[in-house]
């Protein structure tokens, strides 16, 4: 069978994994491939080009967070983004003080930067969540200390779904006068944010995650903050992020953002519609499931639930027998733990937690597709009980 065939039968529900590359992301970036190569740091027409299709990308995406073109900084992916945050502004502020506030469930991009900074003297204290993955804003309150300066929460979850209280949070930092990072790296082009609205100092987010090409992502940093260079070099980016930019990668975000922003409200009713349709029919038709993540805040596309007495794992070989991609946590996770973090976090009980499923939805799934996962879970969540 070709692969066009078989991708034709596949459900994919897997997107916050990665998402398919819409064709006018492809058609955009095309030129930029190929025959307008210029580097966009260069003073002739052909690096001209470049620098002007690069900022066509930048003034859409500040436009789409109501930002400044001058608050957005291209980088390489999600990671590279959480990484310059969290580090360079825990470096920056190092005078003031060496302590860290995020949460138990953020992305290894975090978590690991703050355990990097750990091991170079600071200190973080890292805040529990709720059953739902909601982190409190009292908590974060309650852990700040007159040598925090930084608090780094994720906007939402990219397991559960759960949507944190950003708003309140950011306030409480911008009161104390603290550095706010929110990794939006699943939040942004699902659901509207509104940086005139949100106190956030800093904001990260990655192409591939909206219909957007792999290997190219933003870090929004709020005008009057001061954020060093993460990677040292040329004068690109204003001197604040060395290395010729991937131009192509660059318009393809920009394509990829104006289309998610141009028809967002209705592809988040559609979304939550159908996602809601799934978790009903699964709740009725499979027995001993249980729904993680906030019922209500939660992504458009995200459904995370956990079979008892069923392996995860086993459950998504079975699932891709039968064409249906899903993820049994997070795909950047996949191999290192039987149970992710995130629902040990959110204290699934225990004969539930190894048999957790993520399906996440974009705006092509279909009420079809739906039936389908849902028949090939009922299938084969009780030929593993067997
Ligand atoms: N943060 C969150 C919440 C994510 O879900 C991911 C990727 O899944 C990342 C950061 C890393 O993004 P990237 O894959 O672009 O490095």
């Amino acid at each position: 069978m070709s692969s066009e065939r078989e991708n034709k039968n596949r459900v994919y529900l897997d997107n916050a994994a990665t998402t398919q590359m819409s064709t006018e992301v492809k058609r955009a970036m095309e030129p930029y491939l190929q025959r307008n190569f210029g580097n966009a740091s260069t003073v002739y027409s052909y690096g001209e080009e470049a620098k002007e299709a690069m900022e066509h990308a930048r003034r859409i995406i500040a436009s789409s967070l109501w930002a400044k073109p001058s608050e957005i900084y291209f980088t390489s992916c999600g990671s590279e983004s959480d990484n310059w945050a969290v580090k360079c502004a825990a470096g920056e502020c190092r005078q003031e003080g060496q302590h860290i506030i995020t949460s138990k469930i953020e992305h290894h991009a975090v978590l690991n930067s703050c355990e990097y900074l750990e091991k170079l003297g600071y200190e973080v204290t890292y805040l529990e969540v709720d059953e739902k993955g909601m982190v409190s804003p009292e908590a974060v309150l309650a852990a700040i200390r007159p040598d925090t300066t930084l608090i780094s929460i994720m906007f939402a979850n990219n397991e559960v779904g759960t949507i944190e209280p950003i708003m309140q949070i950011g306030k409480i930092a911008r009161e104390q006068g603290i550095l706010f990072h929110t990794d939006a790296v699943q939040a942004y082009a699902q659901i509207p944010i509104d940086l005139r609205r949100y106190p956030i100092d800093m904001l990260s987010a990655s192409a591939h995650k909206f219909h957007g090409p792999k290997g190219v992502g933003f870090l929004y940093i709020r005008e009057g903050v001061t954020l060093p260079s993460f990677i040292h070099g040329g004068g690109q980016e204003e001197g604040k992020r060395a290395g010729t930019e991937n131009v192509a990668g660059i318009v393809g975000m920009g394509k990829a953002a104006e289309l998610a922003f141009c028809d967002m409200g209705n592809r988040i009713r559609k979304e939550t519609m159908l996602r809601n349709y799934l978790l009903e029919k699964v709740m009725h038709e499979i027995p001993g499931v249980c729904i993680n993540g906030h019922r209500s805040k939660r992504l458009p596309g995200n459904a995370n639930f956990s079979f008892r007495g069923v392996d995860g794992a086993s459950l998504v070989i079975l699932l891709d027998e039968d064409g249906i991609c899903a993820s049994g946590g997070s795909a950047c996770n996949t191999g290192e733990e039987r149970i992710s973090y995130v629902i040990r976090e959110l204290k699934v009980p225990e004969d539930y937690a190894p048999g957790t499923i993520r399906m996440t939805l974009c705006g092509s799934t279909t009420r079809e597709d739906i039936d389908r996962a849902v028949e090939s879970l009922k299938k084969n969540v009780a030929r593993l009980r067997d």
